[in-house]
């Protein structure tokens, strides 16, 4: 029997595994993650009363659906729960659990990854009390806690309001939304909204009670610095009027939609190729998530899509997994499911026009604004290094010469940022800035487990 192993047991990889198993198959299904459940369908940490229904709100049914279908196989599939991948040679993945590294070989692979925030700096956005819109999040569901008491909310994502309604929920003071995209963008975004009409409506309520309850809402705005002693005190904008305001808070969550966590699918042989509705570099798949020969991608580590796009991505792969080992599923099967797919992701190709990267604000920054946390590399040092004769023009070689993008992290939160300051230094356009290549380890282990150590 072929052995098939999943990354990742969100949506997209509980729904690949549940097909697997029908198909008469065992996958390990592995994720980093203590419980399953993915990014959205986060589980609070055992033994935290958290009211998950009143958190969820209208996606509450999906949620328990989602849990109670995992619970449902968690004992037929081999899973794995707190496993890291963190590299991949040929058809090995490279495993660390409790610190401990194994290998695990595999005759097919479905990646199931996710996705992560993507981030713009600003002045001051290395101050404590900075998070990610997602780490604003996890700190929530998981852990039941805020990032801080009097919380702005910063960026250009649909998370955002949603972000903010949860917190709301929970208690917490809303300092303000604030959205870099101006709101005739969204409205000029409508018609490929409309491919979700549901997701859509949602997205209003949240914005409309906020309102209601008081709490600012800027739409097209200039972030310009976060301001405070040793700690965030100060989120500053300029408003679309050309006014500064400025918004007391004690943490900044900061969120410009998510970027797909390619790294994996890149070493394990997906090509990649950019994508200027997102400005994002996109793995390149069939309809089914086939990125190489038995490699497959699903889920919003494939392409941004939401939760439902999700759950039918992970099931069309694991039909491309059956079907290529003889096995292939009724035809009008996946064809419903690869019009769903289709359908979400064309929304969410809507969702990136209606909340657009702030690529001309990222190109403005000062040079004193520290672009790379991991290495203190500033946006000045990028430029300098870019003016000198002969100095580099695509990412790769400006991360050689400066550091940025070398450091922990392996460019996966200044990556992006990274392309803008480059491409608008020399006038690129598109691809021609280059794409930060994907490193093992994609994620921080501690030396000894890559050597194979034990702790
Ligand atoms: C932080 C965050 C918060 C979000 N919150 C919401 C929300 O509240 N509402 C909403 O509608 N959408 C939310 N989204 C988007 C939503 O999570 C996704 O659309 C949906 O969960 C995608 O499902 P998925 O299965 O593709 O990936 P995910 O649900 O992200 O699952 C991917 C899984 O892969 C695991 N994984 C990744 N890399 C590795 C690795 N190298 N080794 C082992 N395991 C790995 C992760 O731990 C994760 O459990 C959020 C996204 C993020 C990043």
């Amino acid at each position: 029997m072929a052995a098939i192993v999943i990354v990742g047991a969100g949506p997209a990889g509980i729904n690949a595994a549940e097909l697997l198993l029908a198909g008469g198959h065992r996958p390990i299904l592995l994720d980093e993650g203590r419980q399953a459940g993915g990014q959205g369908y986060r589980r609070p940490s055992p033994g935290l009363a958290l009211d998950m229904a009143t958190l969820m709100g209208s996606e509450a049914a999906k949620y328990a659906a989602l849990h109670a279908r995992f619970e449902a196989l968690r004992t037929a599939v081999d899973y794995r729960p707190g496993t890291l991948a963190w590299g991949i040679d040929g058809k090995t993945l490279h495993l660390v659990r409790d610190g401990v590294a194994t290998m695990l070989s595999f005759d097919m692979l479905v990646l199931a990854t996710g996705a992560m925030d993507r981030i713009a700096p600003l002045p001051g956005w290395t101050l404590p009390g900075v998070f990610t819109l997602g780490g604003a999040q996890v700190a929530l569901k998981d852990q039941g806690c805020f990032i801080g008491r009097r919380v702005a909310f910063l960026g250009s994502s649909p998370l955002l309001a949603l972000a903010a309604s949860q917190y709301r929920k929970l208690g917490a003071e809303i300092a303000v939304i604030a959205d870099t995209t101006p709101f005739s963008r969204k409205l000029a975004a409508l018609p490929a909204l409309m491919n979700a009409p549901r997701t859509l409506l949602r997205g209003l309520a949240y914005l409309g009670d906020a309102m209601r309850a008081g709490v600012p809402v800027l739409h097209g705005v200039t972030p310009l610095a976060i301001e405070g002693h040793r700690h965030v005190e100060t989120l500053v904008l300029r408003d679309r009027s050309g006014r500064e305001r400025r918004f007391a808070c004690d943490a900044v969550a900061l969120g410009y939609g998510l970027k797909p966590e390619t790294q994996l699918a890149e070493l394990a042989g997906a090509q990649l190729s950019y994508d200027e509705r997102f400005r994002l570099w996109l793995p390149q798949t069939d309809a089914y998530g086939r990125a190489a020969p038995g490699l497959y991608l699903a889920g919003d580590g494939a392409a941004i899509g939401g939760a439902d796009a999700a759950e039918a991505s992970g099931a069309l792969a694991a039909h491309a997994v059956l079907a290529d080992l003889g096995q292939a599923r009724p035809l009008a099967e996946t064809r419903a499911r690869h019009r769903r797919v289709t359908r979400l992701r064309n929304f969410q190709a809507g969702l990136a026009r209606a909340f657009a990267w702030p690529v001309e604000q990222i190109r403005a920054l000062p040079d004193d604004v520290i672009l790379c946390r991991c290495e203190n590399v500033s946006i000045g040092e990028i430029r300098q290094a870019m003016a000198q004769a002969l100095g580099p023009i695509e990412v790769n070689r400006v991360k050689a010469m400066t550091r940025c993008g070398m450091g922990r992290c392996q460019g996966r939160v200044c990556g992006p940022a990274l392309q803008e300051i480059v491409a608008g230094e020399r006038a690129l356009v598109g691809a021609a800035a280059g794409r930060l290549r994907g490193q093992a380890p994609v994620k921080p282990i501690a030396l000894a487990s890559a050597v194979g150590e034990a702790p």
